[in-house]
């Protein structure tokens, strides 16, 4: 069953690619396992993928305790300053820096435990007010900033785009956000690798990667619909 939905994704992912005229392996599937049993990643690790999403602090680290093979766990919902410390040395890269105050927060956690994290800055790109991420103006600044901060290494950008009916909506945003990412790679800042692009997600990943994404980050297209406990249920 996971399998199907995996071959599907995959099928979609080198379509799109084949369409942009981009090698698939410039594009990385991140399966996004938030609120799914430990099994159900196991499944997905056998089937090859290595690279699993988490968006809560408590469930990345728990799943990263259970598991014992070598999984790439990428944090991808929002941080908060005093959780950084029980992730710092756990993850692969943190997909959701969005002010100074949380890159000095992961500097100073770094350094404790003498790593250096890969971090992406995200973009709230179509400027919605229920959305984290910082606006394109503030994104320069911010990269200028996080440079100097020797354990933490901005390696892109993430953005997630406004949930619409038909993904052709948000092409516009995919591509403001990769030009944003191409004029800062341009500046060649030290310490800054712009690299990855993370856009993309079950609803929108084709148009993303038409437009340049470079990792994907997809939850219900392979694992399936979640289901969120309801308040006052059992
Ligand atoms: C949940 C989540 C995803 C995956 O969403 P799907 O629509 O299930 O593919 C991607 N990115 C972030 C930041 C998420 O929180």
């Amino acid at each position: 069953m996971l399998k199907q939905n995996l071959d599907e994704v995959e099928r979609r992912i080198s379509e799109a690619c084949k369409r942009a005229g981009r090698k698939r392996e410039e594009v990385t599937l991140i399966a996004v396992s938030k609120t799914k049993p430990l099994e159900a990643v196991e499944e997905v690790l056998n089937l090859g993928i290595l690279e699993f999403g988490e968006n809560k602090v408590q469930e990345l680290v728990d799943k990263y305790e259970r598991i014992k093979s070598p999984v790439h766990w990428h944090m991808i919902g929002h941080l908060q300053t005093n959780k950084v410390k029980y992730i710092v040395d756990k993850v692969k890269l943190i997909h959701s820096v969005d002010s100074l105050k949380l890159a000095n927060q992961i500097q100073k956690e770094a350094e404790k435990k003498q790593v250096v994290v890969d971090v992406l800055v995200e973009v709230n790109i179509a400027g919605e007010e229920t959305k984290f991420g910082v606006t394109r103006e503030e994104t320069l600044p911010l990269i200028e900033e996080i440079a100097k901060l020797p354990n933490v290494h901005v390696c892109g950008l993430m953005t997630s785009a406004p949930f619409v009916e038909n993904p052709e909506e948000d092409r516009i945003y995919f591509r403001q956000l990769h030009q944003l990412f191409v004029d800062i790679s341009q500046k060649n800042i030290d310490n800054i690798d712009m690299k990855i692009l993370s856009m993309g997600m079950t609803n929108d990943f084709e148009v993303a990667i038409e437009e340049g994404s470079t990792m994907v980050r997809i939850g219900t297209a392979i694992f399936g619909a979640r289901k969120y406990k309801v308040e006052g249920e059992a």
